[in-house]
């Protein structure tokens, strides 16, 4: 029988402990200790509390956690002396009958591991989805963070412990992440149309209207149908909106929905996630045969990461009626036009401006996300909500010193372009620090035709400033450029900055905010507040109607934008529950 939360609530705490063993290898004493917090309201409550423990037990403990791991694949294993958790998790991951050639591969793997950090690598082998990793994803994990720092390598450990107590955890109460477990699913299964060239590499490419993009539309269109959504369309664009009407058909909608094309060799989760949470709300609604006093219109927008064409957020932006026609005439990098690539798909282009919404037939837009930062992953906190799309601006810069020889200039007669960007770049990363939660990159930085001989004579760069409100961002990108005048004046080099893209920043609505707050703080999780620093299909909307985001926290060190872009299914179903509660929300209010 697995226990229930109300019996580990009313356990006398050696009971209770009792209960808890084994999530910890060798280490009752995070949850002995985590105990002295009950009553829990959730399992996301306790799991919190334990993080709390260990984040706050000091370096020594943390390690002597760590330490008590066995290897992966190790001499205990050989040996059968593993706990039973650890034998369990190994063996699903196949680590219990490897080839003598992997399993010396693994051995080297772990001697090297043991010699640089002092400790064994630690990964949760069960995975992000509990039904275990295969060796090959391992042995990569394993080689790839031989390479870490090793502050983020012990992060890293305690967080895949964490893992590994959470899914022990789940399994003491008998808690499968169903509903998080079918939107992972079905984004894995979206994940397996990909472009052709990157598709044949195993990597995740959707491009605007391309093959892949049409079987993805396709497939979402088809998921939308089986969950039970009244209307389901593609629009002239190759959005794909599903609704799902409201109790009378006075109501007003809720619009929700994020982007699923991605970026060249993606994540499967990057606004696919934003997709398929609300979509299984809406099948939970469909089944137990429910109406809201609102409807819920789900999109798939088509287009948001600009990267066949450039038209970032065409999907969004189309429904706020602005689609700009002149894009119809761009060329992709194969010369087909966008005309020619939405003919093809059956588009009506003559339609795109019919798809303007009314704002005033919606209550607002929320929008689920994978955060795309490290932020959620660096606190142990499953969701966060956020409290504004950071406004961005960027330039286009160049610094005209003089080229002269390397060997005969002296040191004090140069104008050195490249030192001038340099000093520039330093300021403005210390500029941009001071904010605490501004952001400046300089992301591209070239000396056009420099030789190794040859004194910087020019050198170009960008420039990219965000901050969670136009303000903040404003005084930052003054600051920068007047320090570029000034570095330019003192060492006696010219400078161009031009503004290429100034977005105004989209601060969440309050009382949409307040709903995601409510619902994240229900679920027992702790409520963690953040800007978002990329940007969203939720700024387009803003611009018409209220907004707000919620944020799931992204595995690997929050990395996106890249394939080993990840999140859990027990994150994922807390964002379900989470969208529900908001669905919930918004009823009483309405009824
Ligand atoms: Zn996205």
């Amino acid at each position: 029988m697995p226990m229930t939360l109300e019996q580990l609530n009313s356990a006398s705490q050696e009971a209770a402990a009792q209960q808890l063993d084994g999530l910890y290898e060798h280490s009752p004493w995070i949850a002995e200790q985590a105990l002295h917090e009950r009553p829990f309201t959730s399992l996301a409550h306790l799991k919190h509390a334990m993080c709390e423990v260990l984040a706050h037990a000091g370096r020594d403990a943390q390690l002597a956690l760590i330490r008590a791991h066995p290897e992966l694949a190790g001499k205990a294993m050989v040996s059968k002396t593993l706990t039973a958790e650890s034998t369990n998790e190994q063996s699903k991951a196949g680590l219990t009958d490897c080839t003598p050639e992997e399993f010396a591969k693994i051995q080297k793997l772990n001697a090297d591991y043991n010699a640089k950090f002092g400790w064994p690598f630690i990964l949760a082998v069960r995975g992000p989805r509990g039904l275990g990793l295969n060796k090959r994803q391992i042995i990569d994990a394993f080689e790839r963070r031989l390479h870490g720092h090793p502050d983020f390598e012990l992060a890293e450990c305690l967080r895949n412990i964490h893992r590994i107590a959470e899914i022990r955890l789940n399994d003491k109460f008998g808690v499968e992440p169903t509903l998080g477990h079918k939107v992972w699913d079905w984004q894995e299964k979206l994940a397996q149309h990909s472009d052709p060239g990157f598709a044949e590499l195993g990597q995740l490419t959707v491009t605007y209207l391309t093959d892949a993009h049409r079987a993805c539309a396709q497939g979402i269109t088809q998921n939308m149908r089986d969950c039970g959504f009244d209307e389901v369309y593609t629009d002239a664009v190759g959005n794909v909106v599903g609704r799902y009407h409201p109790a009378t058909s006075s109501g007003k909608y809720l619009m929700t929905g994020s982007h699923y094309d991605t970026v060249r060799n993606g994540g499967k989760y990057d606004g696919r996630l934003g997709i398929f949470v609300p979509m299984v709300c809406v099948q939970q609604l469909h089944q137990q045969g429910k109406r809201l006093p609102f409807g819920i219109e789900v999109v798939a927008f088509a287009e948001e990461e600009g990267q066949r064409y450039k038209a970032t957020f065409l999907g969004s932006g189309a429904l706020i009626g602005q689609f700009n026609p002149a894009w119809l005439d761009q060329q992709d990098a194969d010369g087909i036009t966008m005309r020619a690539a939405m003919q093809h798909a059956g588009l009506c282009v003559d339609d795109i401006a019919k798809i303007q919404r009314d704002p005033a037939q919606y209550l607002g837009f929320v929008e689920v996300h994978i955060e795309q930062g490290p932020v959620l992953n660096q606190v142990n906190i499953p969701l966060g909500v956020v409290t504004s799309i950071n406004g961005s601006v960027r330039y286009l810069c160049e610094v005209i010193g003089t080229a002269s020889h390397a060997g005969t200039t002296p040191m004090d007669r140069r104008r050195d372009a490249a030192c001038a960007v340099a000093e520039l770049a330093l300021y403005m990363e210390q500029r941009a620090a001071q904010d605490g939660d501004s952001v400046a990159t300089m992301g591209q930085l070239q000396v056009p035709n420099g030789s190794i001989n040859v004194v910087p004579g020019r050198c170009t760069f960008s420039l990219d400033m965000r901050a969670p409100t136009d303000a903040q961002r404003d005084v930052l990108v003054a600051d920068i450029l007047a320090q570029l005048q000034a570095i330019a004046e003192r060492r006696g080099v010219r400078v161009k900055a031009e503004l290429t893209m100034c977005a105004a920043a989209a601060p969440s609505a309050p009382e949409w905010q307040a709903r995601w707050e409510r619902a994240v703080s229900a679920l027992g999780v702790p409520l963690f507040k953040l800007p978002s620093g990329a940007g969203h299909d939720a700024m387009k909307l803003h611009e018409v109607m209220p907004q707000a985001m919620l944020f799931v926290r992204g595995e690997n060190g929050g990395i996106s934008h890249n394939p080993r872009e990840s999140t859990t299914s027990c994150d994922m179903q807390l964002c379900v529950d989470a969208f529900t509660h908001v669905l919930n929300q918004l009823a009483s209010e309405l009824s």
